[in-house]
């Protein structure tokens, strides 16, 4: 059980020696029931079956596994997405960690955000002193240009007033009578990551916008919505932007502070979207967003502004990036041009070079709505049936919109969504109706163990695996990146079940 200086053992093969395998032996003997194996396995067996599915479809009052996280992470990836802006979040400081380390560990880069850091005395009191404290520590120690402001549970429940208590911090000299502080309400006991990242946005625009005059112009303002592939899905939009002489504005552009180079300096802010252009974003023609379930309150007050607005899904594939690129094209007036013509015509070509692999199989997805709906779109386009999509965050609206998409094509025709249900409800489909692929994030994991259904990582958070956030999922390049992902796996699973000499290896073949 100690370690040898010379001879560090790691942690894959220090807890398989004897004295930790002893040690587990009797934690389980005198803490964990110590059932027996067989009953054990029994249960195990029960639950992959229908009776159980019936029975685990019928809980209410328990979530487990749920296929989302908290409103104030959603603000947190919005904030970043602002030049020099670092995102304060007024609740208790674990909650931050939290933030941190998962934006940390998906980017594989650092990720700077406050934390007012209320303990009990504020859970009590409320958090006035803590913000007044918070905020002129922030603006003294990290040098912002804009502090965005979001709440954790503990500030909601008490019921924290955002907007007094940033005006008294103002009053008491926290931070600069014109400095900006926008702020949102983010209780984390309703809705997701997206609904925060709504909420961020449509509180850093209107901190903006509110009360100015609009004199319409011809730049268009680009929403990217909450994802995980930000980082190469924006820089894809911004190339095709350039190709088609677009006037754009990126509104939350976090591509660069989540990409920073190692060349010696830290840079707690790296690019984003310029204060400026934020307030200038008011006289765009017209504001597209890639995700609308992401973007639902943020468009509709950029609606009453007077503009245009136009919500995708996620749009991953041929179709759906035509459609992308013919509104584009249409708000625009500006025609596409033939560079992006012959990069579909490679996508087509692709597709048609690998479809026999795809055609027919099965797959189920979880994650954020509008990524679900993105990929099950995309699916269908290869042949392929998406039959369990299941999202969490999900409601009504989603679920009436993904079966029209079922209803759009013969692929979807078995197919089945699940608005509002999470991981363990996906564990019981995917025992009793399998299929042959799994699409979600890192925590996919288990149910790949679980019930031997292969995972494609595709989603937030992706820890496991580096740098595919470099990649873009968008756009007819980033579809490729997407099919080829598709593909490796059902490449490596048909090495698998090809692989025993003189048994299954007369089709281990070098040419797929
Ligand atoms: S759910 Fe509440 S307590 Fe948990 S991380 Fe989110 S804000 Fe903090």
């Amino acid at each position: 059980m100690t370690q040898d200086v010379q001879n560090v053992v790691d942690h894959f093969n220090l807890f398989r020696s004897p004295e930790y395998k002893e040690m587990f032996a009797d934690k389980r003997k005198n803490f964990e029931f110590a059932h027996p194996d067989e009953k054990v396995e029994e249960t195990a067996e029960w639950t992959k079956g229908w009776e159980y599915r019936k029975l685990n479809f019928e809980r209410e009052a328990l979530t487990i596994n749920p296929a989302k996280a908290c409103q104030p992470l959603g603000a947190v990836f919005v904030a970043v997405g602002f030049e020099g802006t670092i995102p304060f979040v007024h609740g208790s400081q674990g909650c931050v960690a939290y933030y941190r380390s998962h934006f940390s560990r998906h980017f594989k880069e650092p990720s700077s955000c406050v934390s007012s850091s209320m303990t009990e005395d504020a859970a009590v009191f409320g958090g006035l002193n803590n913000m007044i404290d918070g905020l002129a520590n922030t603006h003294s120690m990290y040098k912002p240009k804009m502090i965005a402001v979001s709440t954790t549970c503990m500030a909601e429940v008490i019921g924290d007033d955002l907007n007094g208590f940033i005006s008294t911090a103002r009053e008491k000299g926290s931070v600069p009578a014109d400095f900006p502080v926008p702020y949102a309400h983010t209780p984390a006991f309703v809705g997701s990551h997206i609904t925060g990242y709504d909420n961020a946005l449509k509180g850093i625009v209107s901190h903006f916008w509110e009360g100015k005059e609009r004199t319409p112009g011809d730049k268009i303002n680009f929403i990217g919505g909450f994802d995980g592939y930000t980082v190469g899905n924006l820089r894809e939009v911004k190339r095709i932007f350039d190709l088609m002489g677009v006037n754009y504005t990126i509104l939350a552009d976090n591509s660069d502070v989540w990409d920073t180079p190692a060349d010696g300096e830290f840079r707690m802010y790296d690019g984003g979207t310029t204060l400026d252009d934020a307030k200038a974003a008011l006289n765009a023609k017209a504001t597209i967003s890639m995700q609308q379930y992401c973007t639902e309150k943020t468009l509709d007050y950029i609606a009453k502004t007077g503009q245009e607005t136009v919500a995708f899904n996620h749009p991953v594939g041929v179709a759906a990036t035509d459609k992308f690129l013919m509104e584009l094209s249409r708000i625009t007036g500006l025609p596409i041009p033939d560079a992006l013509t012959k990069e579909r015509g490679r996508l087509v070509d692709a597709i048609a070079d690998s479809s026999a692999h795809i055609h027919g199989k099965k797959f189920a997805i979880y994650g954020d709505p509008d990524l679900c709906y993105g990929l099950a779109g995309f699916l269908m386009e290869l042949g392929a049936e998406p039959t369990h999509v299941l999202s969490t965050n999900g409601g009504k609206e989603w679920e009436i919109k993904m079966q029209a998409l079922f209803d759009s094509s013969p692929f979807g025709k078995d197919c089945h969504v699940y608005p509002g249900k999470d991981l363990w409800h996906m564990r019981s489909l995917l025992n009793t109706e399998p299929v042959d692929f799994l699409i979600g994030n890192t925590y996919g994991k288990y149910l790949e163990r679980d019930t031997g259904t292969p995972l494609i990582r595709i989603g937030f958070p992706v820890f496991d695996r580096h740098h595919h956030h470099r990649y873009p999922v968008w756009g007819y390049q980033g579809t490729m990146n997407t099919l080829v992902w598709i593909l490796d796996k059902i490449f490596d699973e048909m090495d698998k079940s090809t692989i025993v000499p003189a048994k299954t290896d007369y089709s281990f073949d070098i040419i797929r």
